[in-house]
């Protein structure tokens, strides 16, 4: 059994706080404290350039690639870190189109999909011309794969109302028509289970500050199957996703797997506090994970909807049709949230009137939950969030 008691002392949690926003940035590990200081120290310190060779810097990515691919159902040598996520959307998307059959016009996307992801595929398919980014309501997606369709890049959580897609099921169908996919797993990976390689799927993406808690900026991951690693085009064919960098030959020869999809010098200190994060994953079972995380969710929409009539749920009713937060809307959702994180309680707001919250087992309980509720149920029934200092707006939201 996992022991989430256990997982909780392996943060900083600050006090009389309630963080109910790990989903968009995870908490501390307390461990990266003392890995960064030795990794400053030690390796760049003492080491200097040897550190590439000697602490064995440049297998860094693959090394917590392979971490991470337990985690969401992908096989060893799979997966590879770096770059953002943005990036590594461009790379899967290109790659995929590549594989696709080329009179496939249309690449297939929903409304529910984070706008980056979008944006980027709006770019890449000006610069290779002559495709089309659709967009269709996430309830559409399945009836508008057909056989004009080249590639599905799909988030599997929607970030604004946590509505979890059927990948198995969507892949399938894809396949069916023909089409490559590619899913984004910033809401899933850490959030719940994911079986890559069981759903079949082609390419995946993920962030690892969300749910994994490497650190704002932490480096992304990128997963190809690996019936399909030794031919997909790297399109940012930069040279560490050469197959000898440092034969620095002229002619780019992609490296064999998962290695082509890194681009340059890999980001080690930021790599060695995920790689550190990870390490709170070693004894979770993600099954026991996603029942410990409905739990929590399904006593929050309990404890808020007996108590607050003035808010309606956003999320699936159905836990199981939804990732790891819960959203609600209120017409004041911006003062709602900024009066709530005044009282200790930190979860996030998303345009227009989302409020959202992020529920992680690994360091959340029953009992913060209930309170957490109650507290949000008299910030608005007091109507504390009409007061003045509530209403001016940051520029992170
Ligand atoms: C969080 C998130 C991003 C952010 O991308 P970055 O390049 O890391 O800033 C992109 N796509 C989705 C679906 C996200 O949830």
């Amino acid at each position: 059994m996992t022991d989430f008691a256990a997982t909780r002392a392996l943060f900083h949690l600050p006090e009389g706080v309630i963080y109910l926003d790990g989903n968009s940035l995870g908490p501390l590990p307390l461990v990266a404290e003392a890995r960064v200081r030795q990794v400053l120290r030690e390796q760049w310190g003492d080491q200097l350039i040897r550190a590439w060779n000697d602490s064995n810097w440049m297998a860094l990515p693959a090394r917590v690639g392979d971490r991470i691919a337990r985690l969401v159902g992908a096989p060893p040598a799979s997966v590879v870190t770096g770059d953002t996520l943005s990036i590594k959307v461009f790379q899967a998307l290109a790659a995929a189109l590549a594989l696709a059959p080329p009179d496939r016009r249309v690449v297939l996307s929903d409304s529910g999909n984070f706008p980056s992801d979008l944006y980027i595929a709006d770019g890449l398919l000006t610069a290779l011309g002559g495709r089309e980014l659709k967009v269709v309501a996430p309830e559409g997606v399945a009836d508008a794969i057909d056989e004009g369709v080249a590639v599905t890049m799909l988030t599997e959580v929607d970030y604004r109302t946590g509505r979890l897609h059927d990948m198995a099921a969507l892949t399938a169908r894809a396949h069916a028509a023909g089409a490559v996919t590619v899913w984004d797993l910033a809401h899933s990976a850490g959030a719940i289970p994911v079986h890559l390689e069981q759903a079949n799927a082609d390419f995946a993406v993920g962030c690892t500050y969300k749910y994994l808690n490497g650190g704002p900026g932490s480096p992304a991951f990128i997963y190809v199957a690996p019936r399909h690693a030794d031919h997909a085009q790297p399109i940012l064919s930069g040279w560490l996703g050469h197959a000898e960098p440092f034969a620095f030959e002229r002619a780019y020869r992609p490296a064999p797997g998962i290695e082509r999809m890194r681009v340059g010098t890999p980001p080690i200190v930021a790599l060695s506090i995920l790689n550190a994060a990870l390490d709170a994953w070693d004894g979770v079972d993600m099954a026991e994970l996603r029942a410990a995380a409905i739990r929590l969710s399904e006593t929050f929409i309990r404890e808020v909807e007996r108590r607050c009539a003035t808010l309606t749920l956003a999320s699936p009713r159905d836990p199981h049709a939804r990732g790891s937060q819960v959203s609600f809307r209120h017409d004041h959702a911006y003062s709602v949230m900024q009066a709530l994180i005044a009282r200790g309680v930190i979860g996030d707001v998303r345009a227009p009137d989302i409020l959202r919250f992020g529920f992680t087992p690994l360091y959340l309980s029953d009992a913060e939950v209930v309170q957490a509720a109650t507290i949000l149920a008299d910030v608005i029934d007091t109507r504390a969030y009409e007061a003045p200092e509530f209403q001016q707006r940051a520029a992170v939201t």
